[in-house]
């Protein structure tokens, strides 16, 4: 059977070069809500709630190559377009019900991520109750850097999480200050969905979000992987 339109083109990240290159192909999009204990403070919360998640469409992804500078537009209807710098964990093997004790075993690969966030919109739909959609989940949200593979970093259990704004440091956390860890964050959403090779889970941001303007650049650091670095245009 033929298509009656044009199917959308598949999603790919690029993995690094050293690592021999190819593309992963992108199936969803999980996020893990208020992660770091300082995040979810300066949100308003306090304590180790259940780690709740949204989506992302998955062709929010805009993916940077390496050592260039990616460029996002301002997105519409916003005045508070906020970054959050995160670890993105890339799923090789997918499953359900999958304990944390195996979870590392479904890792394929990390990256570099943004979860940019149009925080005025969040927040209204937070106080009306209606679903974060908006806040979230809009065009070219989701910026991320090349892929490494598990196979060359390890299991990446500490090490420093950092952006900066035109130079100057907003964000700056350890991976092992996440509240749920990338393998209990595995355990709970493959008890609500079946994960499946391709989907990466952007696993939440440390303390320090807050606004970009157009013209800014953001370069968000995380040990043993690529630097990512976007512009808003
Ligand atoms: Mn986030």
């Amino acid at each position: 059977m033929n298509y009656v339109i044009t199917p959308p083109p598949a999603v790919a990240v690029p993995v690094v070069a050293a690592a021999g290159g190819g593309l992963f192909p992108v199936r969803r999009i999980y996020c893990v809500g208020r992660n770091y204990a300082e995040h979810a403070q300066e949100m308003g919360f306090t304590g180790r709630e259940p780690p709740f998640f949204f989506l992302k469409p998955a062709d929010a992804i805009v993916a940077v190559p390496e050592g260039e500078t990616g460029v996002i537009d301002y997105p519409p209807l916003t005045a508070n377009f906020h970054h959050e710098i995160e670890l993105v964990v890339a799923i090789g093997t997918g499953g359900r019900d999958i304990p944390a004790a195996r979870a590392a075993e479904h890792i394929w690969g990390y990256g570099t991520g943004l979860d940019m966030t149009r925080r005025d919109l969040q927040g209204e739909m937070k106080k009306q109750g209606r679903p974060w959609s908006i806040g979230k989940g809009f065009d070219q949200s989701a910026p991320i850097s090349p892929l490494v593979p598990k196979a060359r970093t390890g299991e990446l259990l500490k090490g420093a999480i950092t952006l900066a704004v035109n130079g100057q440091l907003r964000q700056k956390g350890d991976l092992s200050e996440l509240i749920w860890s990338v393998n209990e964050t595995i355990e709970q959403l493959s008890r609500a969905w079946t994960l499946q090779p391709g989907d990466l889970v952007f696993t939440g941001t440390p303390a320090g979000v807050g606004a970009v303007v157009r013209g800014d650049v953001m370069e968000g650091a995380i040990a043993g992987l690529p630097t990512l670095r976007v512009q808003v245009r």
